[in-house]
């Protein structure tokens, strides 16, 4: 897996740099700092240095920050839709959120939303790292792929039985760790449901309980409004969209790779986002930031099924095993 990782890492470097020679992230850069653009950006788990060279980057092209409060007065007509902002998101809660990204956040003065999964914060772990390690010592045949293919009761009852087997130790960060991260008024705590189910597969009584209570515990916890909300592994549907709505959020964030214009203002509930990859080159990342990546990658693959499929394997393992790769963590 990891040498698999590296080679994919090493041409994706490889094209970014390819991508950047070329222009193109020249010509984003400049045409989101020109137009009435906002580069919507999420993280899960990056590395400090990660963080801080995404902050030093855009500060250096002369991007402003924003937060989704902003995002929300832009919406209503309170501000102008600006020119070159960024809106930085971290989905789950990590424990390593705290150093990597809280303190670089308050240090750097740049607004930063995480959206949090609520039992994983009181029970120490997400599902898919009790699911990773049972199959690491051979506990089970499942993998967290499968378990986010499956409907919601069965991947509850395989969860269930993993569960009286082992315990991953803690990567969330504890509901102590949350309720002081919200106390810097440069992060937004949202929510992310309560235990990080694959929402479409879930029955709409589950939705709602999930959308509810994170809501609820994660108010109680940090005595501040939660109106925001992000897609577990950014997936929903129409119904999920008519809960949040009934639930009273206001925004929520899908991982669709598109630019936040203001042609998108009206779509307040899937509001899209560039996904940055973590341990992937900065050559890369700047390509995700600035939106290049995706649409490239998607237009080589479009070109790539018009080819036998011996062909397209190794094209998709290395280069959309990314979307894998990056949902690895959700
Ligand atoms: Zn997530």
């Amino acid at each position: 897996m990891n040498m698999k990782k590296n080679l994919r890492n090493v041409l994706a470097h490889l094209a970014a740099n390819a991508l950047i020679l070329t222009g193109r992230v020249k010509q984003a850069t400049q045409k989101a700092l020109d137009t009435e653009c906002i580069l919507s950006l999420y993280f899960h788990k990056p590395a400090k240095d990660e963080f801080e060279f995404t902050i030093r980057w855009f500060r250096k092209k002369g991007f402003k920050f924003i937060s989704p409060h902003d995002l929300e007065k832009i919406i209503n007509g309170e501000i102008p839709f600006p020119k070159g902002a960024v809106l930085l998101s971290v989905d789950d809660g990590w424990q390593t959120n705290l150093t990597n990204v809280v303190e670089v956040a308050i240090s750097n003065e740049v607004p930063v939303t995480i959206f949090v999964s609520t039992t994983p914060a009181e029970e120490g772990a997400y599902w898919w790292s009790y699911v990773t390690q049972a199959k690491r010592q051979g506990l089970t045949s499942f993998s967290k792929q499968e378990l986010k293919k499956i409907p919601e009761e069965e991947r509850v009852n395989i969860l269930q039985e993993i569960k009286q087997m082992i315990y991953p130790g803690r990567d969330a960060m504890t509901v102590e760790q949350v309720k002081m991260a919200a106390r810097s008024p440069y992060i937004t705590i949202g929510s992310h449901t309560q235990t990080h189910p694959i929402l479409i597969n879930c029955p709409e009584m589950q939705v709602y309980e999930e959308l509810k209570g994170s809501r609820q515990k994660l108010e109680s916890w940090t005595g501040k409004e939660v109106a925001y909300f992000a897609y577990p592994n950014g997936d929903y549907s129409r119904r999920e969209i008519k809960v949040l709505k009934t639930l009273n959020y206001r925004l929520a964030f899908s991982s669709q790779p598109k630019y936040l214009t203001p042609a998108l203002l009206s779509e307040s509930f899937t509001i899209p986002r560039f996904g940055f990859l973590e341990g992937a080159s900065h050559a890369e990342n700047i390509c995700r930031m600035t939106g290049v990546w995706q649409p490239m990658m998607q237009k080589l693959a479009h070109k790539k099924t018009a080819q036998p499929k011996k062909d397209k394997n190794w094209f998709n393992d290395l280069f959309f095993g990314e979307d894998r790769i990056q949902k690895l963590d959700m």
